[in-house]
């Protein structure tokens, strides 16, 4: 092992310092795979036979498997290491203000199921107890993706992921909610909650770890809400009170129209799905958007009548994208991130609203570097949301703590 200052020693116990080589090891071997045990101890710095120690615990926990035999120009033939993802699966859940979707992922966060969703309840008791009937249902219908490793689940507001705790969902009045312990308890499985702007940048930074542009970049999630991630030197912003990244809630105009928080002119109020659709009625914003004209149309529905020739309904996307370039110029101003990722229903009229988006950036960020951030769109159906619930579970044990 390589040589570790003797103060660090005491505070780390010989179970931490343990737990610490797996996750590397299992990072390691995700990234490089297929990859011998040589050239896993080498990466790591260490033995080769302590290497072989601790592959062989990970080959007993079922988390690696050997694969095929490699070439080796002289002495035993290499067996290579994977990452064992076959026969488990994960459950993903995307609730948001007006339908919550479910979907069965591998360990890498692949899809395994068709989504299925359903109305999302706001009393949260009836809430949990008919989630837990719908994911024990996904399972037995789903037997043959293997054991379930546990539950991942993104939410449109505020989340004390440690505690398991929803701190405020505006759209849902959800205050203080403790989420994950009566879900886990009814469904005999571990649960993870987190915002879902932060579960997207999670993803993204699971997906992309190591490559240096991604080590600062910004992830906004356009829907109901307004979800926004913020990762800056390789580690997601949470802030003292797991408030850091609202965006959303930020006013682009203190006289403008109600938000979901209670507060107007916020950011949300003005690039919501609710806030596109009362747009395209000619409802007047300040009024507060109303959620039932969401039922009656989705921004699906708009985008296509915008291609079909409908004037009302591109004008309507084209403000909100004015208004989304608006408050991203408060974001790049605010974080000066490399890359902007931007997912939602809205980003299917991407070719569309793309250069309206880019134009309020460039109009408000301070210098002209920063009004060309990069902006890559997220489309709605790789499920960015429901990947970034399943990384919830699935990335733990390969993606937290760099610290080889
Ligand atoms: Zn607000």
């Amino acid at each position: 092992m390589r040589h570790v200052p003797q103060q660090n020693l005491r505070v780390a116990t010989r179970g931490t310092t343990r737990a610490i080589n797996r996750r590397i090891a299992l990072n390691l071997i995700r990234t490089n795979q297929p990859i011998s045990r040589a050239d896993l101890a080498r990466l790591m710095g260490t033995r080769r036979g302590a290497v072989s120690l601790l592959v062989g615990q990970l080959i007993d926990t079922g988390e690696v498997y050997e694969g095929a035999t490699g070439e080796a120009k002289r002495g035993r033939k290499p067996t290579f290491l994977y990452i064992d993802s076959r026969k488990r699966c994960v459950v993903a859940v995307d609730i948001r203000t007006t339908r919550t979707f479910v979907m069965v992922t591998d360990l890498v966060g692949h899809q395994l199921a068709s989504v299925t969703s359903f109305p999302t309840e706001r009393d949260p008791g009836k809430f949990v107890a008919g989630l837990v009937k719908r994911v024990k249902a996904i399972l037995v219908e789903h037997k043959d993706l293997g054991r379930c490793q546990g539950v991942g689940v993104v939410v449109p507001g505020m989340v004390d992921a440690d505690a398991g705790k929803v701190l405020r969902a505006p759209n849902l009045g959800w205050r203080d909610l403790n989420l994950r312990e009566p879900l886990a308890a009814g469904l005999g499985l571990p649960v993870q909650i987190e915002n879902s702007g932060k579960a997207c940048a999670l993803a993204e930074l699971w997906a992309t770890r190591g490559a240096q542009a991604h080590s600062n970049f910004v992830y906004l999630t356009v829907s109901d809400g307004l979800g926004v991630g913020v990762v800056l030197g390789g580690e997601l912003v949470r802030g003292q009170h797991n408030i850091a990244g609202e965006f959303g809630h930020v006013p682009l105009n203190v006289d403008g129209p109600r938000c979901g928080c209670g507060a107007t002119g916020c950011w949300e109020a003005y690039v919501s799905n609710v806030a596109t659709i009362s747009r395209y009625f000619g409802r007047d914003l300040r009024d507060g958007p109303k959620p039932a004209a969401l039922s009656a149309l989705t921004v699906d529905d708009l985008v296509a009548r915008a291609r079909g020739g409908d004037g009302k309904a591109l004008a309507a996307l084209l403000a909100t994208a004015r208004y989304l370039g608006l408050g991203l110029g408060s974001v790049v101003n605010a974080i000066d991130p490399a890359h902007v990722y931007i997912g939602g229903e809205i980003t299917a009229a991407w070719d569309l609203i793309e250069a309206t988006v880019r134009a309020a950036l460039s109009e408000r960020a301070l210098t002209p570097p920063a009004g060309a951030t990069p902006i890559t769109v997220v489309p709605a159906e790789t499920y960015p949301r429901l990947r970034g619930a399943a990384a919830l579970i699935a990335a733990p044990s390969f993606a937290k703590g760099v610290v080889a």
